[in-house]
């Protein structure tokens, strides 16, 4: 089976408890939960049975630990994150609006995670990489965009394949280095995996179709839009296929995006056709908002295989 790696940001999360709460007063916090999107990936492509690997960094605390050894229980290579005494690891502190917004104070750059770099064991893990996936949210400074390219590389000398999950805010294109890495990375993929409107932050036109087709041009193969509780649409030059969301009660939505995209790349590179992959992706995403904690809904292939069996779908997109 192909092995795919990514690299980025280890954080926990730690949520406040009750909707609305502001983080300018003392109030109840639950977590630590295992969180960055790169880790929320690997980890979830390493539950449906896909050689997975993580270029990472930690610090020698609990929180770090906590991650890895979340990973290596749910069987993903942690041969290259590295722990760095001295220096803690990342998190990110959440709040929920009453509107569904989510609210985050960050320590990511200044964290741990500031430190990862193109080591001995990440070159080895690239070594027996079949295909690099890229997180918007990693692109954070010109270090961690030098090991994302670097990744790319590597995996397409050997003849591997990259996919793209945006994964940004627009604030965050302003950031130096920002517009040029994507573009990069854009020029680079094969699949890529925006959600709603991060299809247009890298085309011209306004319809979705019109956006896609541009992205086709580049040369991206495969492109699929998330839609939340809708679902997602795969397109690629052979057409579109729509594939509707399960219908499940949305406990916590972060997350959800990264282990969707596990499942579909996962799915791909196992030259499964797009309804297939969709649909485990469909029902990876809709697993992972009914717990509290990005990873916490990951879920065996079977389990998800069996949730699939019995889940009522809601209207496609
Ligand atoms: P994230 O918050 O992780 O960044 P995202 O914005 O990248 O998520 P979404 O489109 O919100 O991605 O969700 C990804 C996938 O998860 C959807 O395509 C769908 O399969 C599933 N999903 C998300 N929310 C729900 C929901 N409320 N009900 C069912 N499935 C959902
Ligand atoms: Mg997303």
């Amino acid at each position: 089976m192909k092995k795919l790696v990514c690299a980025g940001e280890i954080l926990v999360e730690i949520m406040a408890e009750r909707i609305g709460q502001s983080f300018r007063a003392p109030g109840p916090l639950v977590g630590p939960f295992p969180s960055g999107a790169p880790a929320i990936f690997v980890d979830q492509a390493a539950r449906l049975g896909q050689p997975a690997g993580l270029i990472a960094a930690v610090g020698d605390d609990d929180f770090g630990h906590l991650n890895i050894e979340r990973l290596r229980a749910d069987g993903a290579d942690i041969s290259a994150i590295t722990v760095h005494q001295g220096a803690a690891t990342g998190t990110a502190f959440v709040t929920y609006e009453s509107d569904g917004s989510r609210h985050f104070v960050y320590n990511i750059k200044q964290s741990a995670a500031g430190l990862i770099e193109m080591g001995a064991e990440a070159r080895a893990l690239l070594a027996g990489a079949d295909h690099f996936h890229v997180m918007g949210t990693s692109l954070f400074s010109p270090e961690v965009i030098e090991i994302a390219r670097n990744g790319i590389e590597a995996v397409k000398m050997r003849g591997g394949t990259v996919s793209f999950d945006p994964n940004i805010r627009k604030e965050m294109l302003d950031l130096p280095g920002m517009r040029d890495a994507l573009l990069f990375v854009l020029s680079k993929a094969d699949v890529f995996l925006p959600s709603g409107p991060e299809l247009f932050t890298f085309a011209e036109a306004n319809d979705e179709e019109s956006a896609v087709r541009e992205m086709l041009d580049r040369g991206i193969s495969t492109i699929v839009v998330k839609k939340g509780a809708q679902g997602a649409v795969h397109y690629d030059q052979s057409g579109r296929t729509a594939s509707p969301g399960f219908v499940v009660e949305e406990i916590d939505p972060t997350g959800a995006g990264d282990c969707f995209t596990a499942a579909f790349v996962s799915f791909w590179l196992r030259g499964e056709a797009p309804e297939r992959a969709l649909r485990i992706a469909n029902g990876c995403g809709a697993l992972a908002v009914t717990k509290k904690g990005p990873m916490e809904g990951i879920a065996s292939l079977a389990a998800v295989e069996a949730f699939i069996e019995t889940a009522r779908t809601g209207a496609p997109a």
